[in-house]
């Protein structure tokens, strides 16, 4: 007898988000009544900005409430395209921007539109899960780049260019970098582009991060002489903003990309909640004080972090240049990362995910999320310290 739920053989290449994995067997621990300090899901716990919230609420009363344009609401595309110039970026015009239902779906759909079977795609390991796993779905073939703790976790230009070959179609960067709190130099970003340039690769540059950093510039490869037509610049409300649950992501398109992508928009959403869009373009036009702030806080808890784990026999700990994301050494612990998150979460009560499940590149590494308050990182750190004799002993 057929089993109707028989799947595809592309489901087997598709992969999955461990935070959200660790995020329910943390809830699972808590209803049993453990407490738990959440330091594994990448969301700023900041509220979105009340002016934000207002255009939403006040959007959806005047009637935003129907389908609209698939790429976005004109004033919004026409807004982000401006934002990009004013943010370091290159800047776009309205007709070459694409809003989607958070950032995630311009990977899915611009390597869906671009890349076929045996077609390679070089990714950061470690990096956003969803890079290869798109990747593999296409049918296209995965190729990491190792990020390595001597180079600051940066992506080594010279690295990449001995892994292209005649089949390399797209470079996917991120910076500033999850999980790794790393950021690209202009000098990378020029190097890279060279490549790019060299090979006629498309580079998608996720730039969800850009505005959550520590002092210096953000290096965006869309601003290198001859690559603002070949990169998809990736960037979204979530993490700038604290809108991760609004779902509002843009991108900024090569030319003959938008049209594929805006089709693509269609068969799978139709369109963006208008209501969410009208929120978005009051975030991109309206004042930055409350940002400014989140990112002070973000830089204060980074401190914390940093410190408090360089304390403790067994890691070591890197400055991160960006995004709220510390990305631990603990192979002096003497186990696995899988071992070691693991037993974090059952004997210190500490959720963090394992470096492991961001690329084989990450096996010897956590990741830590500091966006929770000083007194949560506080007694995080304490309870790893006491933890971990029993890890030694075990
Ligand atoms: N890119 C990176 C590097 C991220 O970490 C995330 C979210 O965690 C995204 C993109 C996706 O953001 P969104 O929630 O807008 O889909």
């Amino acid at each position: 007898m057929s089993d109707s739920t028989n799947l595809a053989t592309r489901m087997s290449r598709l992969g999955t988000e461990s935070a959200f994995v660790v995020l329910g067997k943390a809830r699972a621990l808590e209803a049993q009544g453990r407490t738990i300090v959440h330091l594994e899901i990448g969301e700023p716990d900041f509220d979105t900005p009340k002016h934000v919230i207002d255009a939403g609420a006040e959007a959806l009363r005047q009637g935003y409430t129907h389908y609209c344009p698939a790429p976005g609401l004109p004033e919004l595309r026409e807004a982000a395209g401006e934002f990009f110039g004013r943010t370091g970026r290159a800047a776009y015009p309205a007709d070459r921007i694409v809003v989607t239902p958070g950032a995630k779906p311009i990977m899915f759909l611009a390597i869906m539109a671009l890349c076929e079977e045996g077609d390679e795609v070089i990714y950061p390991d470690p990096g956003f899960p969803m890079y290869e796993s798109i990747t593999a779905f296409a049918g296209a073939k995965p190729v990491p780049v190792p990020l390595r703790e001597g180079n600051d976790f940066r992506v080594d230009p010279d690295e990449v260019a001995s892994l292209i070959t005649d089949r390399t179609r797209m470079l996917i960067l991120n910076s500033p970098h999850n999980p790794c709190g790393s950021a690209l130099t202009r000098q990378d970003v020029e190097a890279l582009a060279d490549i790019a340039v060299r090979h006629d690769l498309v580079v998608l540059s996720d730039e969800m991060y850009w505005a959550i950093r520590y002092g210096g510039e953000h290096a965006s490869i869309s601003t290198v002489d001859g690559m603002a037509d070949r990169t998809i610049l990736l960037d979204g409300c979530s993490k700038t903003f604290a809108m991760t649950g609004w779902r509002l992501g843009f991108a900024a398109l090569p030319p003959g990309l938008v049209e594929p992508v805006t089709r693509l928009i269609i068969n799978a959403v139709s369109c963006t909640a208008a209501f969410t869009q009208r929120a978005a373009l009051a975030a991109l036009t309206g004042p930055w004080d409350e940002i400014d702030a989140m990112v002070e806080e973000f830089g204060r808890r980074r401190k914390v972090i940093v410190d408090g784990l360089n304390r403790i026999p067994g890691i070591t700990c890197t400055e991160p240049r960006g995004a709220f994301y510390v990305f631990p050494n603990v192979t002096g612990l003497g186990a696995t990362s899988e071992r070691v998150a693991e037993h974090l979460l059952n004997e210190a009560g500490v959720a963090g995910l394992s470096g492991a499940t961001f690329g084989a590149a990450g096996e010897g590494y956590l990741r830590l999320s500091y966006a929770n308050s000083v007194d949560a990182i506080g007694s995080a750190l304490e309870a790893i310290e006491a933890s971990l004799p029993s890890l030694r002993t075990a």
